[in-house]
């Protein structure tokens, strides 16, 4: 943990993501840590649906306090005893209940995910599988750190994108393992007593496997590393069969607890489609957002990635995480031929909603998929996508956020700068430009 937080990019951003940074290296406990320090009604299980959001609304008041007072040193919860039930418990009770009905995010199918019967977009009933997990070395540095980010990836998606890059996994729901809450549990588990700074939950989209995540950070919080005892060798073999780690890592407990407890940040990486009443929820668990903000254009949103009201929804959501204080770091993927439709638009609409946020902004977009003119999936109706951005393209995206005032070249340059020279100049770009 030393390593990680002498990484150069905190002296310069650590006051972005304070929480975040203290709970990576175990100075503070997780939120669902101090979830389970929230006493709720003890017949939650047989309460209503209504009542249970009720419940949920007096705890949320209780934590959001308790939460305030840890981060101002005012408290510390290791000496206080866990509740039974507690608000961790009341979350997961009631995505149990929205399972049935399912409106995780804004397509709200309302499908029995317990019936099987019918399926909604995401194609999902209530199991999860994951592709791969391991320590994810190409994340931005502050979540990548010297360990890497513990990232579980999840099949399936609520959006289709046509360049999505992990159309293996986000087009193909069945291509991955069945993995209950406690196995994904354990992978969590493994991949932080390894040394990863975060448990990234990623896909395709973690929004509708949020039930089997939700249940998983309870075992966590409830059994810590016991959770691995649990598991049939059955299981356990399954959780193995899918980590994708080709450096064999040590266990460390130095790495991973809070007094006696598994303590690991919670990253939630998404496409920000989620409900309202999921964004209430995440904002018990979420200790990071890392959210996608690709379109402004609407028209741009359907016809690419197949999904209506994006930029109200997601515009919406973004400034929700904003407003609560949380941290995070807003991913915008510059796309060819879409810098005056959807890049500046959205970037001036950050700049003037959200002040001071830190944006990355990405460079790496590649034909994939339907974009892709050498795959039989290429779609012509793509054709404009079927490019990388050009140069002119990304540095009238970089000049354009620049003067808008926002901060994001750290953040989208810190695999490109040399950090002898960081300071000696106004603005990274012109570095940039010079590479
Ligand atoms: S997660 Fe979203 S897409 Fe999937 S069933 Fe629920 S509401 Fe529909």
């Amino acid at each position: 943990m030393l390593a990680f937080s002498r990484l150069w990019i905190w002296r310069y951003i650590r006051d972005k993501l304070p929480w975040y940074y203290e709970v990576a290296i175990n100075r503070k406990p997780a939120k669902y840590l101090i979830a389970t320090r929230i006493p709720v009604n003890e017949k939650i299980t047989e309460l209503g649906e209504g009542e249970l959001w009720r419940e949920f609304e007096r705890a949320l008041k209780d934590f959001l306090e308790l939460w305030h007072r840890v981060r101002n040193n005012e408290v510390d919860i290791r000496n206080m005893p866990k509740a039974s039930p507690s608000l961790l418990d009341l979350v997961t009770e009631i995505t149990r209940r929205m399972i049935r009905h399912c409106e995780f995010c804004e397509w709200h199918c309302r499908v029995d995910r317990m019936g099987n019967k019918r399926l909604g977009v995401c194609m999902l009933d209530s199991t999860s599988r994951v592709s791969t997990y391991f320590h994810h070395l190409g994340e931005e540095l502050p979540l990548r750190g010297v360990m890497g980010s513990g990232t579980i990836f999840f099949t399936s998606c609520n959006f289709r994108c046509a360049f999505c890059q992990n159309a293996d996994i986000s087009r193909d729901r069945f291509n991955g393992v069945v993995m209950n809450p406690r196995q994904i549990a354990s992978a969590a588990v493994i991949l932080r007593l390894e040394g990863v700074h975060n448990i990234n939950w990623v896909g395709g989209e973690p929004t509708p496997h949020l039930h089997n995540i939700v249940e998983a950070i309870r075992l966590i919080a409830r059994d810590g590393i016991k959770v691995l005892d649990e598991l049939s060798d059955e299981e356990y073999n399954a959780v193995l069969s899918v980590k994708a780690d080709f450096i064999p890592y040590n266990f460390s407990r130095d790495w991973a607890f809070y007094g006696n407890e598994l303590n690991v940040p919670m990253l939630w990486n998404s496409n920000f489609y989620m409900t309202v009443d999921v964004m209430k929820l995440l904002r018990v668990i979420v200790d990071i957002h890392i959210p996608d903000f690709k379109f402004y254009s609407d028209k741009c949103a359907f016809r690419i990635s197949r999904v209506p009201r994006y930029f109200e929804i997601v515009s919406r959501n973004h400034k929700l995480v904003y407003d609560w204080g949380e941290d995070m770091i807003i991913r915008h993927l510059v796309m060819p031929g879409h810098v005056e439709d959807d890049s500046k638009p959205l970037l001036k609409w950050i700049a003037d909603n959200m002040p001071g946020v830190l944006v990355n902004i990405m460079d790496q977009y590649r034909p994939e998929n339907e974009t892709d003119p050498n795959s039989p999936r290429f779609n012509p109706e793509f054709r404009e996508l079927a490019r990388r951005p050009s140069r002119e393209e990304l540095m009238e995206v970089y000049r354009y956020a620049r003067d808008l005032g926002l901060n994001f070249e750290l953040i989208s340059f810190e695999k490109k700068i040399d950090i002898r020279y960081l300071g000696d100049e106004d603005s990274l770009i012109e570095r940039i430009n010079d590479t």
